[in-house]
């Protein structure tokens, strides 16, 4: 079968035959449908040899939509042919965070050696892929497999840090989306349906902000060392009560701490080496700063019942399994507006 493989260490990934994987005891093949393609992806790629903790080559994509296509012995929760969506971030299923869903925060993936797919294990952009366990599967139904593809990370991701803050989002609440990407772009739409802030987003790039506006940003502002005074501006001084950073960068995560209000929330999502320094008079009183990693099984879940509901629209460009490199170099450029999936099976149906 075709793959998309980062092979080795700061080469490009590239389209590769392997052979087609047989599960295991337990274990699930999928056909895939649609696998997203997310900026983390270069954070791993960008990595140096000693940095890498699992083997090379590694077949990329950690978003992915498939069909089952075979059960491994024992399997008795999904059957061949039912539509899934995979949980990406696999924990070990039975420590206290993974009893509540949380595997994304899994007490023992570390030390048990689970990676998830396409970030250590084989991933999501193959025509073919493992997981692990039906555990980590849940069901797509109606959904456009494109469409839902990008909700199990950037849709997950942003929602995720966006339900922490909402007892904070009350009625004449400001909310900061730093970055309208993959991820920026759904956290906008999340917000404007699950609270009632104003929504300001920041960006470097004209088309990103226009983009911003589109998906229901009431504002969407340029985003440099001019950026927070402006937002002082909007907001008659109050500043915002969350701010999410989609970035991370030193630049965009100095702008996050320079636009929260007094209690606010700051959540720096966007793998960029920014770092937010804590302390009396660093920031404004109370203001709480978090760096959260992905979502749990049942956020997962409520995304999926949120787009259900119509409430979620993600922008995407699709590719085939042959274009993914260029899918890749589009989003490395900037270039990508909203979320890029790769077809590795041709359309998805
Ligand atoms: P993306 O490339 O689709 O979007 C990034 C956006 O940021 C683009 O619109 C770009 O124009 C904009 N941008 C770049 N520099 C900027 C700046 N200085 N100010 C404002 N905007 C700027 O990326 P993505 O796939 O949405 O991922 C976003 C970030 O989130 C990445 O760093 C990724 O690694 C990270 N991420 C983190 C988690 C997590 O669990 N913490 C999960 C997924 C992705
Ligand atoms: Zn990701
Ligand atoms: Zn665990």
């Amino acid at each position: 079968m075709k793959a998309l493989q980062y092979r080795s260490v700061g080469a490009a990934p590239e389209v590769v035959e392997i052979p087609r994987p047989s599960p295991g005891p337990g274990q699930i093949l999928l056909r895939v449908l649609a696998a997203g393609v997310c900026h983390s992806d270069f954070v791993v790629m960008g990595m140096p040899a000693d940095q890498v903790g699992f083997p090379l080559p590694l077949t990329l994509g950690h978003e992915g939509v498939g069909e089952v296509a075979e059960l491994g012995a024992g399997v008795g929760t999904v059957r061949v042919g039912d539509k899934v969506a995979v949980y990406g971030p696999w924990g070990c299923g039975v420590c206290a965070k993974c009893a509540v869903g949380a595997e994304n925060y899994c007490l023992r993936a570390h030390e048990l050696g689970i990676f998830p797919p396409g970030l250590g294990a084989p991933g999501a952009i193959a025509e073919y892929m493992l997981v692990d366990d039906a555990r980590h599967l849940v069901p797509v139904d109606d959904l456009d497999p494109v469409q839902a593809v990008p909700l199990t990370d950037a849709g997950l991701t942003p929602y995720h840090a966006i339900k922490h803050s909402l007892p904070k989002l009350v009625p004449g609440s400001t909310a900061i989306v730093i970055g309208a990407g993959g991820l920026g772009h759904v956290a906008i739409q999340l917000l404007r349906q699950l609270s009632p802030a104003r929504v300001i987003a920041l960006d470097v790039s004209a088309e990103k902000r226009a983009l911003a506006k589109e998906v229901g940003a009431h504002e969407a502002i340029e985003s440099d060392d001019k950026a927070a005074a402006k937002i002082r501006e909007l907001t008659s001084g109050r500043m915002a009560e969350a701010v999410f950073d989609f970035v991370g960068a030193p630049p965009t995560v100095a702008i996050a701490g320079a636009c929260a209000a007094v209690e606010a929330d700051v959540t720096l999502v966007g793998i960029g080496g920014g770092t937010l320094p804590v302390g009396f008079g660093a920031l404004p009183y109370e203001v709480s700063v978090t760096a959260p990693y992905w979502g749990s099984r049942a956020e997962l879940i409520e995304v999926f019942d949120l787009a259900r509901s119509g409430a979620v629209s993600v922008h995407t460009e699709t590719y085939s399994l042959d274009d993914a490199p260029q899918a890749y170099k589009r989003l490395h450029d900037g270039a990508v507006r909203g979320r890029a999936v790769i077809l590795p099976n041709g359309q998805a149906g």
